[in-house]
Parts: structure tokens; C-alpha cells; sequence
């Protein structure tokens, strides 16, 4: 059956916008009942890498959940399921022949460049490509005359944020006379302290249809237990229910993690944010309210704002800064092999054992478990960085390309050569001992350099200073670390590098890599 429909907007899976800006331009071009959206499940998009199940389930549901939304708001919706975008655009000219399409910038380079330079060529009708109102940033550049290779703090790009977007802000000056509150947010988890669950939302028929689905494929984790929001309401409740129940302790334990417990007081919202549930300036005036109505204290609303308008905004902005030659980056030389355990979960080191079966059940660790723990094994190991890059964009539920290239290769890997981060995150077991529970159950011993139960970060951590001692000393934010070197006689040194060698190898890490 064939519908005609003079304009047709395609909306992304991860564009699922409350107010889509493709809607209200179309909105001056004819009315709703004479605009058709298309929504397309892409199976090359889904097989792209073996994503967690419980990311596909959240994914299609919600795509559907929105289809059913518009529908309900008047709109022909065209939902369909294709080989990949282009075939599924295809069929939709085909089927409802638009004289237009119009959509939304893709948040990732490919899609976007495939977007501007191949789309109207392909389906031959006009198209119409408009900016990107996913993030801040895209309406408000803070370095618009940004150079290639100059360094940019974070730091100042938040304050910038900060103040063109009123957040925080008395007059000039920000709220409580200060930028930051860092230091206050890094205390460890105290032993007998209870975090409240996050809000659990129970899946409905759809969704449900789509579990089953999933559960047969063999793509990635744990599927049981399924309890995403994939509605703006639900989304919205979740919000919600964490400025209730956890905001006000979030700044306090940000940077604790603990065996039993993945959650603490994090938000759980980037799964949202990312996919368009949620929106960063919803968020952001949802904790700002918080605080003006004394249910947070400044240390835990700037905490979270911070990551919102701050880094979220921040590692977009590099992402379109630095692609697609980030791509390539490989500054320390990187050439090793993810080993399987990433993906089993199958590891003696109680740390990664936890946190890797975590990301098996649920897609999702906080940021210190995945920067201190996760990238910090990865750099000091000489994981090879795409090989990293790719295991996370498959195995988290919140993980695209925009967030992972920029985060991983440049914050967690500093594979970038320190334009994201000024120094590689690296550390050795006395932080994670010092920030968890998990070295107290340990078979290796967290004080130990070298001998059979010495902990792999010291020895793969020493090992990795000595490798890089001088290139390590010239950085001024990691010069004092290197110090330490002094103290390690050559016999030792010895021993740091063949333990290094023993352990990478059973392992069975090779030099391979797998671009
Ligand atoms: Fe992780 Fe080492 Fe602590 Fe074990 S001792 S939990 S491997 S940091």
C-alpha cells in the first residue's frame, strides 16, 4: 500500500528526542498528519559488535515505544526492520515516495558524513540534515577557534559551560564561591553503609516480546532481571528517584567502589542521556532544583553537574575535535590482545572479577571502575587501544562511539598523546585499595611489588614506569611518580619485568592486535 507523504523524518535509535527538532521544523512545513517518521532497526547496525543483550533490548524497545508514542500524537509512522539504513531508507521512498526527508545530525562521524555526502544521492530526494540538539555544546561552542594540537583543560571549558549557561552561578561567581568540589567527593565506601536500589521499571508486553527475542541470540551478558526504563516517563522517574534517594550522597562515595555493591549513589542516567530519554539540561536543572530546595549539598549537585555539562559536553566537543585521525592514536605503542577473561569474567583478581561479572549482568560499571580499573589494567597491560575501545562500545549499555573513542582512547589510554587527559590515568594497586573492598578478599597481596602473590597492577605499574621512565618524567603531572623508580635496584627491576613478561603471557597475550 502506498501512503504519500511530501515530507518523511528519519529519527535515529539514539535520537529519541521528547522535542525532536526534525518534528518541529516539519511542523512549519506541513502538519503532523502529513509527515510520516521513519524509524529503521538496522540489523548491520546491531551486529556491528557483539553488544550486551540488555543494550539491543533497551535499544529496539525504546525505538518502539517512541514509534508508538508519535503514532498516538497524530504521526504516520513508518517502523521498519531492514538489512542496514540505506536499504531501509530505500524501502521507505519507495513505499511512501516523500519529496523530502529531513533528520537530525548523527551524533557519530560515519553516520553523519554518510548523512551529508551520500543520502540524496542514494535515495534521490532532497534531504535536509539540521544540527544536533543532543548536546550543549551544539548550540554553544567554547572554543570555536579551537587549534588541532593545543591542549584543552576541562576544567575551564566547564567553567565556560558554567557560566554561558547560568548553572550554578551567583552573578559571576559560582555557587559557594567555588568551581570545584573534587576533594570533598573521595571518600571510600564505609563498611556497613546500605546505598538505596535504583528505580526498576517491570518490562511490559513489548518489551518483553523483544527479551524473548534476544534471549536465543548469542550476543554478549546477562539479559535476566531486566528493568530499564525505555519511556520518557520512565526515564523521567528515574531521574526523579535518584535526586530523591541518592543525589545528596553522590558526591560524598563518586569515587568509592565495592564488592556488593555496582550502584552506590550513582545516577544510572547515561543509559538515557545518551539515547535521547533524557536530556542534559533536564538533568542539570533537576539538580540545581535539588540544591535551592536543600535536598543536596553543593559537593554532590556540582559533583553530578559537573559530569553532565562538564565531561559529558566536554568528551562530545573532542570527539568532533578529533576525528577521525583519534582513530590511529596509539601513543604508548599498544599492541597487546584483549585477553578472554575481559569477556568471561573468569580472573583471580577479586577487582576485575567483580566488576568484569558486573559488566556481564547489567552493561554497567561506574566511571571510577571503568577509568581506574578497567583502562588502568588496559594501559598498564598494553592492551592494544582500539581492541579496548571496541570491548567497551559492545559491552556497556550506555557506550557509542562519540562517548567511547574520546573516553577510552584518550582518557582511559591516553592513547591520544594527552590532548583529552594531561597525564596517563594510571595507578597501582594502593588506590584501589585505598578507594574499595575488594583487595581485603584477595589471593594477591596489594603491598606486594614482585613474588607469587604480589598484586599484577604493582608489578605490570612498575613495569610500565620503567619502560617509559623518561618520556613519563618529562610530564610534569606524573614526573613525582617516577621518583619512585629511585628506590628499585636493578635486581628488582629485573624481577618487575619478568614477572610483567610471565603474567602477560599466561594470559595468553600475544603481540597481536585487533584492529
Ligand atoms: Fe585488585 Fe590487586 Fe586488590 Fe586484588 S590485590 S583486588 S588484584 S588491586
Amino acid at each position: 500500500m502506498k501512503k504519500q507523504a511530501s515530507t518523511s523524518i528519519w529519527i535515529l535509535g539514539d535520537q529519541l528526542l521528547e522535542t525532536h527538532p526534525a518534528l518541529t521544523y516539519s511542523h512549519a512545513l506541513a502538519a503532523p498528519d502529513a509527515t510520516c517518521v521513519v524509524l529503521i532497526e538496522s540489523d548491520s547496525r546491531f551486529a556491528r559488535h557483539p553488544y550486551h543483550k540488555k543494550k539491543v533490548v533497551l535499544l529496539k524497545s525504546a525505538m518502539q515505544h517512541y514509534a508508538e508514542r508519535l503514532r498516538q500524537q497524530g504521526y504516520s509512522v513508518d517502523y521498519r526492520r531492514a538489512p542496514n539504513m540505506a536499504a531501509g531508507l530505500r524501502g521507505h521512498v519507495s513505499d511512501y515516495q516523500p519529496d523530502r526527508i529531513v533528520a537530525m545530525e548523527a551524533s557519530e562521524y560515519a553516520g553523519r558524513k554518510w548523512q551529508r555526502e551520500r543520502m540524496k544521492a542514494l535515495l534521490g530526494v532532497s534531504v535536509e540534515i539540521i544540527p544536533n540538539t543532543q548536546f550543549l555544546v551544539g548550540t554553544f561552542d567554547p572554543y570555536p577557534q579551537s587549534q588541532p594540537d593545543r591542549h584543552y583543560l576541562m576544567e575551564h571549558f566547564y567553567r565556560k559551560m558554567r557560566r554561558h549557561f547560568d548553572v550554578l552561578m551567583d552573578g559571576e561567581q559560582p555557587v559557594g564561591g567555588v568551581w570545584n568540589y573534587d576533594k570533598q567527593n573521595r571518600r571510600p565506601y564505609p563498611r556497613n553503609a546500605v546505598a538505596p536500589a535504583r528505580a526498576r521499571f517491570t518490562p511490559d508486553t513489548r518489551t518483553t516480546n523483544i527479551i524473548e527475542a534476544v534471549k536465543t541470540s548469542d550476543a554478549f551478558g546477562q539479559i535476566e532481571e531486566f528493568a530499564l526504563a525505555v519511556t520518557h516517563e520512565q526515564a523521567a522517574a528515574a531521574l526523579q528517584d535518584f535526586i530523591a534517594q541518592r543525589l545528596a550522597r553522590f558526591g560524598d562515595y563518586e569515587d568509592a567502589m565495592a564488592a556488593r555493591d555496582g550502584q552506590l549513589y550513582h545516577s544510572f542516567l547515561s543509559p538515557y542521556l545518551n539515547i535521547g530519554l533524557l536530556e542534559p539540561m533536564q538533568v542539570i536543572r533537576a539538580a540545581e532544583a535539588a540544591y535551592a530546595a536543600g535536598v543536596a549539598p553543593i559537593n554532590a549537585v556540582e559533583g553530578l553537574i559537573r559530569q553532565v555539562l562538564g565531561w559529558r559536553e566536554f568528551i562530545y566537543w573532542q570527539y568532533w575535535r578529533q576525528m577521525p585521525g583519534i582513530l590511529n592514536a596509539n601513543a604508548w605503542n599498544a599492541s597487546q590482545a584483549l585477553p578472554e577473561f575481559f569477556w568471561t569474567g573468569e580472573s583471580a583478581m577479586n577487582c576485575m572479577r567483580h566488576i568484569l561479572r558486573r559488566v556481564r549482568q547489567d552493561g554497567y560499571v561506574h566511571h571510577i571502575e571503568r577509568l581506574m580499573v578497567l583502562a588502568n589494567f588496559s594501559t598498564l597491560a598494553g592492551l592494544h587501544p582500539i581492541s579496548v575501545n571496541n570491548w567497551f562500545l559492545s559491552t556497556f549499555v550506555d557506550a557509542y562511539e562519540w562517548v567511547m573513542i574520546p573516553n577510552v582512547l584518550g582518557m582511559g589510554l591516553n592513547a591520544d598523546g594527552g590532548k583529552i587527559a594531561t597525564k596517563p590515568y594510571i595507578a597501582s594497586a594502593h588506590y584501589i585499595k585505598r578507594m574499595s573492598d575488594y583487595c581485603a578478599n584477595c589471593p594477591f597481596d596489594y603491598a606486594k611489588r614482585t613474588g607469587n602473590d604480589a598484586c599484577p597492577f604493582n608489578f605490570l605499574y612498575w613495569n610500565f614506569l620503567i619502560e617509559h621512565e623518561e618520556r613519563l618524567r618529562a610530564n610534569p603531572r606524573f614526573g613525582p611518580a617516577v621518583l619512585g623508580l629511585r628506590n628499585i635496584d636493578p635486581d628488582e627491576r629485573k624481577r618487575i619485568k619478568q614477572q610483567a613478561l610471565d603474567f602477560l603471557h599466561q594470559l595468553g597475550m600475544d603481540s597481536k592486535n585487533e584492529q
